[in-house]
C-alpha cells in the first residue's frame, strides 16, 4: 500500500475499497502511516466525507483495533450515553450515577476536551486522585458493585478512535459527519451495550452547528446502533449558549455536585433528566419516557444519585470529602468578575469563544499529552435571556495568572452578548430520534 495514493483518492472525493480503507487503518496502527499522512487523510474525510460502505468499514477497523467488553452473564441492562461534545458539558458526572440508581449498568467511557468543547475525564480528574485509567478488571469490579463507572478509553477499547481522536483534536478535524459517528460509535459498540443514548448537541457551540447536520449526526449513529442490534436513541439538546453556568473543569465538578444534590440551574438538570429518561426506557427498567422522567427527577432530590456518585469516586480511587469542600480541588489564586455596561438583555454567551478561551487559560490541550490546569475557567451569573442592567455582574474569571486573568476578561466580554430586546424563547431539548 502506498499511503498518498489513498490520501490522493479520498482528496480527489472518490471512494475507498474495504481492503483500501483497512490497509490505511492497520498500516497507522503498526507505525507504517505516520502521523501527518493521517492528518492529511482526516481532512480529505472532513472535506469529502466517507460513503455507507467506507463509514461501516471504518467502525469495524476501530472496533476490531482492539477487545469489546464481556458482559459477564450480567442480567442487569447494560446502557450508556454518549455526548457529541459541548461547552460546559458536566451532564456525564451526574447522569452515570443517576442512572445506575434507576437500575441500569452503567460502563461509561469518556473523552478528553476536544478542540473547544471540554472532556468528562478531565473533570473527573480534577478530584484528587480520582482514576479514569483503571484496567477492564478494575472497571468490571466498579460495575459490579456500583452499578457504574467512568473511565477513559483503554487501550484495548477501540485503540483505533483513541489514536485518532487525540489527532483530530489538535489537528481542526473533529468537525465531519462520518467521523464523529465512527469515533462514538465504536467506543460504545465495544462496551457490549444493551441500549445507548446520544446526546447529539446542536447549535454554534457544537461541532455542527447546524440542525440539518447534527440530525444526519444522530440518523447516522442510530442506524450504525440498529446494524449492531443495540437500541439506539439520539436526543437533540441546545448548545448556543454553554450548558449550565459553568466552564473550566473544577468549577463544572461542583455545579454537577450541585445537580445531584437537587440543585443547580434548571437547562442542566433538565437535559440530565431527559437523558436518564431515555436510558430508563432503552434499557426496559421504565415503561415510558414521562414517568421515567418524574423518578430521575426524585432521585436526584432525595440525595441517592449523590450518595452513588460518591461511592463511585471512592471505589475509583478520588477523594470523595472534597465533593463537599470543593475548594481542596484547588482554587485559581485570580479571579475578577466582569460587570453590565449598560441595560438591556443578556441574550446569549458565545460558547466557542468561552471553550476556547478555557483552553488558552490553560484549562485544555493545544498539543497531544498535554498537562491541564482544572482550576480555571468561567463562572457565568447572568441566565441567557434574561434582564440585565449597568453593574450587574456577568461572569466570573478564573485564572492562573494575571497574563491569563487580561486574556480571560477580554474573552468573556467578547462572548457576553447584551442586546435591546430578549432574545426568541431557545428550548434545550430540540428533538429525539429514534
Ligand atoms: N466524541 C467522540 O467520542 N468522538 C468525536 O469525534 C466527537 C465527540
Amino acid at each position: 500500500m502506498i499511503a498518498q495514493q489513498i490520501i490522493e483518492k479520498k482528496r480527489d472525493g472518490h471512494e475507498l475499497s474495504s481492503d483500501e480503507l483497512t490497509r490505511f487503518m492497520d498500516g497507522y496502527m503498526s507505525g507504517v502511516v505516520t502521523e501527518y499522512q493521517m492528518s492529511s487523510f482526516l481532512m480529505a474525510v472532513v472535506f469529502r466525507g466517507l460513503g455507507p460502505s467506507e463509514l461501516g468499514c471504518l467502525v469495524e477497523c476501530m472496533i476490531h483495533s482492539g477487545q469489546t467488553l464481556d458482559p459477564e452473564g450480567d442480567k442487569t441492562p447494560r446502557v450508556d450515553k454518549h455526548s457529541t461534545g459541548g461547552v460546559g458539558d458536566k451532564v456525564s458526572l451526574v447522569l452515570a450515577p443517576l442512572a445506575a440508581e434507576l437500575g441500569l449498568v452503567v460502563p461509561m467511557m469518556s473523552g478528553r476536551g476536544l478542540g473547544h468543547t471540554g472532556g468528562t475525564l478531565d473533570k473527573l480528574e480534577a478530584i484528587p486522585g480520582f482514576r479514569t485509567d483503571l484496567t477492564l478488571v478494575e472497571f468490571s469490579d466498579v460495575l459490579r458493585t456500583n452499578g457504574c463507572a467512568m473511565i477513559g478509553q483503554t487501550e484495548e477499547i477501540a485503540p483505533l478512535d483513541k489514536r485518532l481522536y487525540a489527532l483530530r483534536s489538535v489537528t481542526a478535524t473533529v468537525s465531519s459527519i462520518p467521523l464523529i459517528a465512527a469515533s462514538i460509535m465504536s467506543k460504545k459498540l465495544s462496551e457490549s451495550l444493551s441500549g445507548l443514548v446520544l446526546d447529539v448537541k446542536v447549535g454554534r457551540g457544537g461541532f455542527l452547528p447546524q440542525e440539518d447536520d447534527a440530525e444526519a449526526l444522530a440518523r447516522t449513529m442510530v442506524d450504525i446502533g440498529a446494524e449492531y442490534d443495540v437500541a439506539t436513541v439520539a436526543v437533540l439538546t441546545g448548545m448556543d449558549n454553554p450548558l449550565g453556568r459553568t466552564i473550566g473543569n473544577a468549577l463544572e465538578v461542583r455545579e454537577a455536585v450541585d445537580c445531584l444534590s437537587g440543585a443547580g440551574p434548571s437547562d442542566l438538570r433538565e437535559v440530565v433528566i431527559e437523558l436518564a429518561a431515555e436510558m430508563a426506557v432503552v434499557g426496559g427498567v421504565a415503561g415510558a419516557v414521562p414517568e421515567a422522567r418524574l423518578l430521575a427527577g426524585r432521585r436526584l432530590d432525595d440525595g441517592r444519585a449523590m450518595e452513588r456518585f460518591e461511592r463511585m469516586v471512592r471505589s475509583q480511587g478520588g477523594d470523595e470529602s472534597v465533593l463537599h469542600a470543593p475548594d481542596r480541588m484547588g482554587v485559581a489564586p485570580e479571579t475578577a468578575t466582569v460587570t453590565a455596561d449598560r441595560d438591556g438583555f443578556l441574550s446569549g454567551f458565545d460558547p466557542r469563544i468561552l471553550g476556547h478561551a478555557v483552553v488558552e487559560l490553560g484549562g485544555g490541550r493545544t498539543a497531544l499529552g498535554q498537562n491541564i490546569d482544572a482550576r480555571v475557567g468561567f463562572e457565568l451569573h447572568v441566565a441567557a435571556g434574561s434582564p440585565i442592567s449597568t453593574g450587574q455582574p456577568v461572569g466570573t474569571v478564573h485564572a492562573a495568572d494575571a497574563d491569563g486573568m487580561a486574556v480571560g476578561v477580554a474573552r468573556l466580554l467578547a462572548a457576553a452578548e447584551v442586546t435591546p430586546e430578549p432574545p426568541p424563547p431557545a428550548p434545550v431539548i430540540r428533538d429525539r430520534i429514534a
